[in-house]
């Protein structure tokens, strides 16, 4: 890591603009490799890659990846895709269209311009799981017809592209199955559990807990996975899937309990229904890309919490507001 690569390649990020994305630009960048960036700026902003822009190997372009596209590149990662559930349920329609016609444009540029290519799964491709924790072998438990199924759905129709693309077409592919991941540059109205708590804690507003806070959930920081993304797209032969995530598993009790204490935050915990579907528990099982890739995770919950909390409170200005 931080190391200058010994080649300089041209990378195309999809989704560059977006939390993960903008982390993996910078990582690429530093890296000394040329990055062309494509957004459609609907959950990310330019305001996360800015820094980069007087960068002259750094590209952005404004793009929807539901429309073709091409750039002569040599590795593609194909990111574009809204994350949270409020995000990802607003219009499920495009969301479906972006994660399937994504994948096409992405595959069929790959395949012309012979570029290795990578998607960003997810861990909801397992659904609500009745394996725990989850190995890439399970093939997962997903209701194809509620609200999370644009989403869960279009993720298993991408990977299903991405091994066709590999069997049919001699793609050189690799699937990562991303587990929640959080850290610096999460949106705030984002929706999502570790940057609502953070969030609600810093403006000492009531912790919003779906449920009664028993479902767990195992959380990465941006760091780790990105350092995952490297390694698994320069592994050789390794086409996955592959799980990417912190195998630590907390409940959203714990959660909400360790943010308020972090936070010195005098926000209490109230509770809301639980969305349908929610899954009950999750956590993977990192021993493939443990054994594939020498990788594991090496921010503790507590350390990355810390450094989201002083990105939050610098975004927001929110330095202690109920102690003013
Ligand atoms: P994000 O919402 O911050 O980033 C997604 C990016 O894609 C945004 O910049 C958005 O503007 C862009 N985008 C959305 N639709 C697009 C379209 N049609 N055309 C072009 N750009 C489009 O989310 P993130 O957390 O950075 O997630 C990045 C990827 O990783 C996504 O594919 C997501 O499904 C996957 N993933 C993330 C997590 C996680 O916990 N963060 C977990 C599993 C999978
Ligand atoms: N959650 C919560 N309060 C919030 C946001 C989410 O209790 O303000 C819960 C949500 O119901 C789920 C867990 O936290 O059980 C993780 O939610 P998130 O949307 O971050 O990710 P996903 O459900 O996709 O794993």
């Amino acid at each position: 890591m931080g190391e200058i690569a010994k080649k300089r390649l041209r990378v195309l990020v999809t989704g560059g603009a977006g939390f993960v994305g903008s982390h993996l630009c910078d990582r690429l960048i530093g890296q000394g490799h040329e990055v062309v960036c494509l957004d459609n700026f609907f959950t990310g902003s330019k305001e996360n890659v800015e820094h980069l822009l007087p960068n002259p190997r750094f590209e952005l372009v404004r793009h929807d990846v539901t429309e073709p596209f091409r750039f002569e590149v040599d590795r593609i990662y194909n990111l574009a895709c809204p994350a949270s559930p409020p995000h990802y349920q607003f219009n499920p329609i495009k969301t479906v269209k972006t994660s399937v016609l994504g994948a096409i444009h992405c595959l069929g540029l790959a395949k012309r311009v012979r570029a290795r290519v990578f998607q960003a799964s997810t861990s909801e491709v397992y659904g609500d799981p009745a394996v725990h924790p989850q190995p890439e072998s399970y093939w997962g438990n997903v209701n194809p017809v509620g609200l999370r199924s644009c989403y869960d759905e279009g993720k298993r129709v991408a990977e299903t592209l991405f091994m066709d693309y590999h069997r049919q077409n001699g793609v050189d592919v690799r699937i990562a199955r991303i587990f929640n991941t959080y850290g610096p540059r999460m949106n705030p109205e984002d929706g999502r559990v570790v940057s609502n708590f953070i969030v609600e804690a810093l403006r000492g507003e009531d912790i919003s807990m779906y449920g009664d806070g028993s479902q767990t959930r195992s959380f990465c920081y941006v760091d780790d996975l990105v350092d995952g993304f490297v390694r698994f797209m320069e592994h050789e032969g390794a086409t996955g899937p592959m799980n990417l995530g912190n195998p630590g598993e907390f409940t959203m009790r714990q959660l909400a309990e360790r943010v308020i204490r972090l936070t010195g935050s005098p926000s209490r915990i109230t509770f809301r229904p639980l969305p349908p579907d929610d899954p009950r528990q999750r956590q993977p099982d990192i021993s493939l890309a443990r054994a594939t890739l020498g990788w594991e995770p090496t921010v503790a919950l507590e350390e990355g919490l810390l450094r989201t909390i002083g990105y939050f409170r610098q975004k927001l200005g929110l330095a202690a507001p109920w102690k003013a």
